[in-house]
């Protein structure tokens, strides 16, 4: 099985505008969703890639924009796990005349695979888009039409996906998957009539560009001289929006399904704090740095003061990257060290600390670590996401159940064994997590139109019950 978790973008302009440079900037404003390699690509052009955060190249940006001067492109920032980390792997990938960039995790790669041939797939060398792709163009030249073979695909693949697509023949389109795991936005700039489809808002923003709206889950979006066209592939109204973006995946400044990520975090934070009135703490500090409005919105709904106790070494190489999405553990550990503990907000003080979540436990563990050194008279901990307990199939890259802090063994443990165990873990005095009800009702979202899966193990919105063997031995390739 591959997984990824990225970021797309489609820039189109009909004012003939060069939307090179939008696109660059457009990726940076991605770069929280994948920071081991990226690319764009342009009409009758083999894709241009790079490994590295986009920042890395900016001695090439000139270059690239002349060279790739286009009124339309798509682009594509890459996170993989089992997937190489490498040039080849890296996207746009370009199958005939189609490029296709991808958010998402496409989990029957093996199966969809046998229906182009099977010739693509092996474990060793996995590229879920790349076979998806290539049954996508296969399904278009029996069928005609884009959005014809996207209504067979959704069918044969399971997962979910967010597509931006380029043509040769100069249109970009945007696709959602059915229900929504993955988030996808469009923008309009009248500067130059650019329309802008993207996996966040903060892409839309970082061009100058307005949010028109969300891209409805199922809808296949048209670019091209013509103007915007429209159409639905799918006809499934059952939601499964992404619980995960909310409290750690998403920028703070986008808006998704029409909630901006900032103010849900804050009112997540306020309602962790009415389930856990922990009245006798000195402060709260964040987990930098997406706990940050959590942890606010918990000090202010209990009118505790909220204060920066620990902080990121901002000129650190590891410092500014977020722990959770490195690739390997070493590098997680790594983070950790340019974590800076503040002993003058910290010493004789109950500490209430917050995070965003807690998957192997590894962060948390060295956080307590520091906050003891640092003189915490007590420390409890608050997560503002459910206990993750089962990996995910729909585009966040989770351990196997082996290695997340909550699995003990396979034995069949209560909810509140389970939770003393991690507490015992990473060695916080008290440990309080949030539960589904109250993080959809602080995101204003109905709970049922959000996918809990990794909290609760119900694969319903898949449509799929998961061989976790099998898991287990593609996350040890
Ligand atoms: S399983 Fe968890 S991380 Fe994956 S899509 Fe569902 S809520 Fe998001």
């Amino acid at each position: 099985m591959v997984k990824e978790n990225c970021g797309v973008v489609g820039i189109y302009s009909e004012g003939d505008v060069n939307v090179i440079p939008m696109v660059i900037d457009a990726l940076r404003a991605l770069q929280h969703r994948g920071q081991e390699a990226w690319g764009l690509a342009i009409p009758n052009k083999a894709p241009l890639k790079r490994l590295g955060l986009v920042s890395t190249s900016s001695n090439e940006f000139k270059k690239i924009t002349e060279e790739y001067a286009s009124h339309s492109a798509i682009g594509h920032v890459r996170y993989s796990t089992v997937g190489k980390s490498d040039l080849e792997s890296a996207q746009p990938l370009k199958v005939k005349d189609l490029c296709v960039a991808h958010n998402g995790t496409i989990s029957n790669v093996e199966e969809l695979s046998n229906l182009v041939g099977g010739c693509t797939f092996t474990p060793q060398n996995a590229s879920d888009t790349l076979v998806a792709a290539q049954r996508l163009v296969s399904l278009i030249t029996e069928n005609g039409k884009l959005g014809s073979a996207l209504s067979i695909l959704k069918n044969e693949m399971v997962g979910s996906f967010c597509f931006t697509f380029l043509s040769d023949d100069d249109a970009v389109f945007a696709a959602r998957d059915p229900k929504g795991f993955r988030p996808m936005v469009m923008g309009h700039k009248e500067d130059g009539n650019v329309h802008i489809v993207t996996s966040e808002s903060s892409a839309i923003s970082a061009i100058g560009a307005k949010l028109v709206r969300d891209v409805v889950p199922g809808e296949l979006i048209k670019i091209s001289k013509d103007g915007m066209e429209t159409e639905m592939f799918s006809d499934d109204k059952n939601r499964a929006h992404c619980s995960f973006e909310f409290t750690y995946f998403a920028q703070p400044s986008s808006k998704m399904e029409g909630t901006n990520i900032y103010l849900a975090r804050k009112r997540i934070g306020q309602f962790l704090a009415k389930k856990y009135p922990i009245n006798d703490a000195d402060v709260v500090i964040p987990v930098p740095d997406s706990a940050r409005p959590a942890a606010l919105g918990f000090a202010q709904e209990l009118g505790i003061q909220f204060d920066e106790g620990l902080l990121k070494d901002r000129y650190s190489k590891k410092g500014p990257l977020r722990s959770f999405i490195e690739p390997h553990q070493s590098d997680r550990v790594e983070i950790n060290r340019w974590i800076i503990p503040i002993r003058e907000v910290i010493e004789g003080k109950h500490i209430v600390v917050i995070d965003d979540s807690l998957v192997r436990g590894t962060s948390s563990k060295a956080i307590i670590k520091a906050l003891r050194r640092s003189g915490a008279r007590k420390i409890s901990m608050m997560v503002t996401y459910p206990p993750i307990k089962f990996p995910c199939y729909a585009g966040i890259d989770f351990p196997s159940q082996e290695e997340l802090a909550t699995f003990d063994g396979g034995k069949d443990v209560t909810d509140k064994e389970m939770i003393e165990k991690v507490r015992n873990d990473i060695g916080a005095d008290f440990l309080g997590y949030n539960d589904a009800e109250n993080l959809a009702n602080a995101v204003g979202i109905p709970k049922d139109s959000m996918c809990f899966t990794c909290a609760t193990g119900d694969y319903t919105p898949l449509g799929i019950t998961p061989n976790f063997n099998k898991m287990k031995q593609m996350k040890s390739v």
